[in-house]
């Protein structure tokens, strides 16, 4: 069998790895350079606990979203990606942080308060997203799996047509091409797809270890250049930079730090794919052939492994698990229960 994925992105690059190592040929195609993605510019944090406190979206799936984090250490054994786990520091008024930690007791989370008042939370890891990109790229080169420049155009029973008319025949098609592909032509179920535009600040300057900070309408994520983030505009899915958007995340970064005042700011924009629940398309879709693995809103990086092992347990004929159903590609395809 051979197969074809679509994108080269986080789920795209982890699902090549996942698939060759089940000893799958695959073929990635993307027309990007490497890394110039939403998965490219993400802050790279697998953090389920500050996702359900701070995106309302996501606070009903944290068992979900755990489970998703616990695959990570496996997936990337013996290969070079260093997973951070310094937890996150949530500061502010005291007011805002009794809000969050009502938030959190609302998850059945136990208050964590430092003496001086902050908010921890222990469980969240973050790893550099555009790192273990390129790693999982190289993996599942070494796997076997092949990269190409390329844009999926058109599938029609196993001919795979890409934008500059080359076709090649497949056994499958995984679509992981993030926001790109909503008009629902190779797969229908991609119009439940909503863009949801993200822009985020690296600086010159700032922390480069230790803890996430976590403020009021705002991240700040240590790093080599250290992530100011980020931005929610939704339906928006242009990358143009805007400082009217990032101004008031650079003003919340301030208040937190105010040595951070100096630091040159360089916006990098990415645009998520949103679906309606928040939780990925993943899975068959109604076109023969084709597979999703789509819609990973702020939780790509998150959910990678976990989107990946569901790609290939289906495309292997294993028992995809637990939570297949709660990402089934067709979900909102179906009739309403009378
Ligand atoms: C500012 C920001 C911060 C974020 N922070 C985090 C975070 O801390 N933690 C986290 O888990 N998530 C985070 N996210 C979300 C995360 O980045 C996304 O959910 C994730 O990157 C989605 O990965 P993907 O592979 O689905 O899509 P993408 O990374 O968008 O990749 C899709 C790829 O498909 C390619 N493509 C498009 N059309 C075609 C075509 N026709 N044929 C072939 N290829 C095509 C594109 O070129 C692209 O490379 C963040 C997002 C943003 C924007």
């Amino acid at each position: 069998m051979r197969v074809a994925v679509a994108g080269a992105g986080a789920f795209g690059s982890a699902t090549a790895l996942a698939l060759a190592r089940a000893g799958i040929a695959v073929t990635v195609f993307d027309p990007a350079a490497p890394g110039d993605n939403a998965s490219g510019v993400a802050a790279g944090m697998l953090a389920p606990v500050s996702e359900c406190v701070f995106d309302e979206a996501s606070a009903p799936h944290l068992d979900l979203l755990r489970r998703a984090r616990d695959l990570w250490p496996s997936f990337v054994d013996g290969l070079d990606v260093e997973i951070l786990r310094d937890g996150v520091r949530v500061e502010g008024a005291a007011a805002w942080l009794d809000l969050i930690d009502a938030r959190r007791n609302a998850l059945g989370l136990p208050t964590e308060r430092r003496s001086d008042g902050a908010l921890w939370i222990d469980e969240d890891w973050r790893l550099d997203a555009r790192q273990t990109l390129a790693t999982l790229r190289a993996a599942a080169v070494a796997s076997g799996a092949t990269f190409e420049a390329g844009s999926v155009e058109r599938w029609e029973g196993g001919d795979l047509t890409l934008s500059d008319g080359r076709t090649e025949r497949f056994g499958s098609l995984v679509i992981a091409t993030g926001a790109a592909l909503r008009g629902g032509d190779v797969a229908p179920e991609t119009t439940h797809l909503t863009p949801i535009k993200g822009q985020i600040a690296r600086l010159d300057q700032g922390p480069s270890a230790g803890p996430v900070l976590r403020g009021a309408g705002v991240y700040l994520s240590p790093a080599r250049r250290p992530a100011v983030g980020a931005t929610m505009e939704m339906g928006r899915d242009d990358l143009t930079p805007d400082p009217e958007k990032t101004a008031p995340l650079l003003a919340a970064a301030t208040a937190l730090r105010p040595e951070l005042a100096s630091a040159k700011v360089v916006i990098e924009v990415g645009v998520r794919a949103s679906t309606p629940d928040g939780l990925p398309l993943v899975g068959w879709s109604a076109r023969h052939g084709v597979m999703l693995a789509v819609g990973a809103r702020r939780n790509g990086w998150l959910m990678a492994p976990l989107v990946a092992g569901l790609v290939t347990a289906y495309l292997t004929g294993k028992d995809p698990g637990p939570d297949a159903a709660r990402l089934d590609a067709r979900r909102f395809e179906r009739e309403p229960e009378a």
